[in-house]
């Protein structure tokens, strides 16, 4: 199913004379691809729950329209739109199965939508199978693991065959490990289903890794919508180029003149044809290439072993966070007593930002 956001808009009025009113989210427009997983993605209070909850009809929006392939939505309550919804804190009954609580949202069908109970076990069964938790259907919540859990409400999320699952923030709540492995699974599965998945997280590498779409946010405003490597590779603006990568990217107080990026004295890389002026820099970890004559010398600190990869970590005075952190093969010799590093950039992964509105120049 299509999802269709247009115009969209939420202003949370402000309460008293000091708290302003906040649009969590302002004049979104954007078509999500039938059978499409999207990641949406932005750091805290950016407005990602509020758009979901748009979505699933838990908000109302204050302008604006949602439509679910050609149908308009937006004026439909949460339980007419046929949403899978799967929350942080997955809110099983503490008092019922797993069985029952899969099979609980098919009891409340009315109507000719209405099933016999041997009909509900049947698509409890294929959704628990799916997830792969049906040797576990007997059990209470309290006796499965966090994981487990997850699982369970993906799999009661899933029963009726949502046209469209919005999970919000679904893994926060395990640990690493765990994490990543129900992640990919949260994939195979989106993938075999084929709903059309919305996924929120502020993790930029859980989105990263297990979406068809990102769509980074800020402050209730789209930023960029794009596969994740497009959207790494050419960020619009300083927002997003620092919100994707670890380590972060490398960000430098610099300027373009007689055609080269110039940080502070040095001209550290060919600008042809841009126009002249202050810019932010801003590199990739993967950008630096060491070279003893390369144009751009830092200041070491010290090196940090990674395994496959070693971590230079340097200083520039035009460097705008504390240390510059380059990531080199750990095979090319660098070394860590030298007071002085230089290196050479990959043009590609260096970008240029305006120093006024930030964005790509
Ligand atoms: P987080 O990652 O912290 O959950 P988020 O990106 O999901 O954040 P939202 O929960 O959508 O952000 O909130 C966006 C903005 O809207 C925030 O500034 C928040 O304070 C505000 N907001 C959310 N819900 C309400 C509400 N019911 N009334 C007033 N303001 C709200």
């Amino acid at each position: 199913m299509k999802v269709v956001l247009e115009n969209l808009t939420k202003r949370f009025p402000g309460r008293g004379k000091k708290d302003a009113d906040v649009i969590a989210v302002n004049r979104f427009n954007f078509e999500i691809p039938d059978g499409q997983l999207i990641g949406l993605l932005g750091p805290s209070g950016c407005g990602k729950s509020t758009t979901l909850n748009l979505i699933s009809g838990l908000e109302t929006p204050t302008e604006g329209r949602i439509l679910f392939g050609d149908q308009d939505v937006t004026a439909l309550p949460p339980e007419e739109r046929g949403v899978g919804l799967v929350f942080q804190n997955y809110a099983l009954y503490p008092h019922m199965t797993v069985e029952e609580n899969i099979v609980f949202p098919l009891e409340n069908l009315r109507g000719e939508k209405r099933m016999s109970k041997e009909a509900m076990h049947q698509k409890a069964a294929e959704a628990a199978k799916l997830v792969q938790i049906d040797h576990l259907m007997e059990r209470k919540p309290r006796e499965l693991s966090g994981g487990q859990q997850q699982r369970v409400a993906i799999a009661r999320a899933l029963v009726k065959i949502p046209r469209v699952l919005l999970l919000d923030e679904p893994l926060s709540n395990l640990d690493a490990r765990l994490r990543l492995q129900t992640r990919e699974e949260l994939r195979r599965i989106q993938r075999e289903t084929g709903v059309t998945t919305i996924f929120v997280t502020h993790d930029q590498e859980e989105a990263m890794s297990i979406s068809d779409l990102i769509v980074v946010m800020k402050d209730g405003i789209l930023q960029q919508i794009g596969k994740p490597q497009e959207v790494y590779d050419e960020p619009v603006n300083l927002f997003v180029a620092q919100f994707l990568g670890t380590p972060q990217i490398n960000v430098f107080e610099g300027e373009i003149r007689g055609g080269k990026v110039m940080i502070g004295k040095e001209a550290v890389l060919d600008a042809p044809g841009k126009r002249e002026g202050e810019v932010w820099v801003a590199i990739r970890p993967e950008g630096f290439m060491p070279d003893p004559d390369g144009p751009f010398t830092c200041r070491m600190d010290r090196i940090e072993v990674m395994g496959r990869d070693v971590s230079v970590v340097s200083t520039h005075e035009k460097m705008t966070g504390r240390n510059i952190r380059s990531i080199i093969s750990a095979e090319i010799p660098v070394d860590s007593r030298a007071e002085t590093i230089r290196f050479r950039l990959r043009p590609n992964k260096v970008f240029l930002f305006d120093r006024e509105s930030e964005a790509r120049v």
